[in-house]
């Protein structure tokens, strides 16, 4: 079933992708140490949000939660997580849909406001982590931990977070080559920063603006920007250290995945784990109606007005082989 240089499914219906990872046999170098500047730079992409948070309660006190900082949160948050689950994860990492340019640029552009590393580099160790799924390799599985308690909270911090801290896999260039060939996707990569900023300064100006004050512009940044940036960071890392934890495994998969209902929710669509595991070239990951997949929706929105096409979902039947028995 494993064929070198390529990702595959379990017999699905689903056209197999056939994507350009490295191969599963070839020895790898020793990785390089990460630098201190990446270091604390990850360290602060972390914290801050937290302590953005703190800030807000102090910010509160007194003064309230007003609707305009709600929206901004909320609507903030869907678009960003939207461009992670619909473009970084369905359409480029595994090749669900296909659309035009322009779609692929505003969804890159909403990804990257996620503050989860840029394009390639995204769409590179998630190959990673489908090619070698909770096995040695794997960039983030809580499994392979140790045994026990201990065992278990050490592989849940290093899957939700902790892998952040370690250096990148050596041969990583070689997964995402696909993408680097456009000249679109390599410039929007490469901007990463800048998205990340602008992603900051949308709802401060929107703030600003509908409030007309400078409390206004303070308090978009503060909900819209960071504390948007904190749970969208700790709902997707959930997808790597909850749903390969906590759930339901109807699907046949060489892993751990699991379908879990609150992320699957509040990943809008993206914690029917371990159905993406079993269908990873599926357009859709909640298969079932009473699993609600907001990402698909979207994508079949797209699709109904002509920005979407070659959607994948896997036949009846081919879900029905791949139940698990
Ligand atoms: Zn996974
Ligand atoms: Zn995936």
């Amino acid at each position: 079933m494993n064929e070198p240089n390529a990702l595959t499914a379990p017999d699905t219906g689903v056209e197999k992708a056939v994507l350009p990872v490295a191969d599963p046999s070839a020895e790898l170098p020793t990785p390089p140490r990460l630098s201190a500047g990446l270091w604390v730079a990850n360290l602060l992409a972390v914290v801050l949000p937290f302590l953005a948070l703190g800030g807000v309660a102090v910010f509160l006190w007194g003064r309230g939660f007003h609707w305009l900082d709600f929206w901004l949160l909320l609507g903030m948050y869907v678009l960003t997580v939207l461009g992670v689950t619909v473009g970084f994860h369905r359409l480029f990492v595994h090749r669900s849909f296909e659309t035009n340019a322009v779609v692929k640029f505003i969804l890159a552009v909403l990804g990257s406001m996620a503050v989860q590393g840029s394009l390639i580099h995204w769409v590179a160790l998630h190959r990673r982590h489908h090619q070698h799924s909770d096995e040695p390799g794997d960039p983030h599985s809580p499994h392979l931990h140790g045994e026990g308690i201990l065992g278990l909270v050490r592989g849940l911090w290093h899957a939700h977070l902790g892998w952040i801290f370690e250096p990148d896999p050596p041969d990583l260039d070689r997964y995402a080559q696909d993408l680097r060939k456009s000249t679109m996707l390599r410039v929007v990569s490469a901007l990463f920063l800048v998205w990340v900023v602008l992603g900051l300064v949308i709802p401060a100006v929107l703030g600003g603006l509908l409030t007309g004050t400078w409390t206004g512009v303070w308090t978009g940044l503060i909900w819209g920007g960071l504390v948007r940036v904190f749970l969208v960071h700790h709902v997707t890392w959930s997808v790597n250290s909850v749903c390969h934890l906590w759930g339901f495994q109807p699907y046949q998969s060489d892993d751990q995945s699991r379908n879990n209902y609150l992320f699957g929710v509040l990943a809008l669509g993206e914690g029917w784990h371990n159905t993406h595991h079993a269908f990873p070239t599926s357009a859709r990951h909640g298969l079932r109606w009473w699993q609600p997949d907001v990402s698909y929706w979207v994508i079949r929105a797209l699709a109904l007005v002509g920005l979407a096409w070659n959607v994948k979902v896997p036949t009846k039947e081919a879900q029905k082989q791949g139940e698990r028995t």
